[in-house]
């Protein structure tokens, strides 16, 4: 669809929000993000590295301006990507959907849509209020090796049946990679190239991320 037909039909602009730890950003994050970009003609997408993220309380999370300093220089040479530090500047847990109210509030003339991979989307009706999330922002689920989201989704639209048309599906190119991993390799004193930008991977090494558990 054109983008001009869009904006008369829809008056507005359209942002996706690509929340995560980034413990460190990968790319699957950013492949991630560009497809949905694309695919669902989103004028921009904002990545929020997470403050003090409720789920992930069982290990200790890399200082969130380091985090947000490798996203940074991450999406550096992409025009439609930003990085924002609300979630990092907020004290106490953040919930995806105070994060979203804000963002309703900041952006009131954009539609917003809310990346997730199919792993988080799995957790999503144990999070706080998933049913205002979702009315919130549409969801743009994508897939990720190893998840898969036949199931996921039929328990959200039977629960939830409005979400059907809220919730998109999309099929990025499969990138087996994640933070777990690439922190577990960086300690395992394996290689990490290619998996993130090498900016990225200099980083971790001048700063000595993830060398102890
Ligand atoms: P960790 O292993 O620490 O949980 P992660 O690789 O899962 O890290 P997160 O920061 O937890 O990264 O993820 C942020 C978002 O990006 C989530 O919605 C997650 O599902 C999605 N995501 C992460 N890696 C991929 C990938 N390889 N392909 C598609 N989506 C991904
Ligand atoms: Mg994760």
């Amino acid at each position: 669809m054109e983008a001009n037909v869009r904006d008369s039909m829809t008056g507005g602009l359209r942002l996706g929000i690509m929340g995560g730890t980034f413990d460190p950003i990968h790319y699957g994050h950013l492949v991630a993000a560009e497809t949905a970009r694309i695919e669902l003609e989103l004028d921009n997408v904002l990545f929020i590295p997470a403050g003090n993220p409720p789920h992930k309380i069982d290990r200790i999370i890399t200082d969130a301006n380091l985090r947000f300093e490798m996203v940074e220089m991450s999406i550096r040479s992409n025009n439609n990507f930003k990085v924002s530090r609300m979630e990092i500047e907020r004290t106490g847990p953040t919930y995806t959907i105070d994060t979203l109210r804000i963002l309703k509030k900041t952006f009131s003339d954009q539609e917003l849509y809310f990346i997730t991979g199919t792993d988080a989307l799995k957790e999503m009706l144990t999070w706080r209020e998933p049913e205002e999330i979702i009315k919130l922002s549409k969801i743009v689920g994508v897939s990720r090796p190893g998840y898969d989201s036949r199931n996921v989704l039929s328990k959200i639209f039977k629960k939830y049946p409005f979400t059907k048309e809220r919730i998109y599906q999309l099929e990025v190119p499969a990138l087996a990679i994640s933070s777990t991993d690439i922190r577990s390799r960086v300690f395992n004193q394996k290689s990490i190239r290619y998996l993130l930008p090498e900016e990225v991977r200099l980083f971790i090494k001048t700063n000595h991320l993830y060398q102890s558990k």
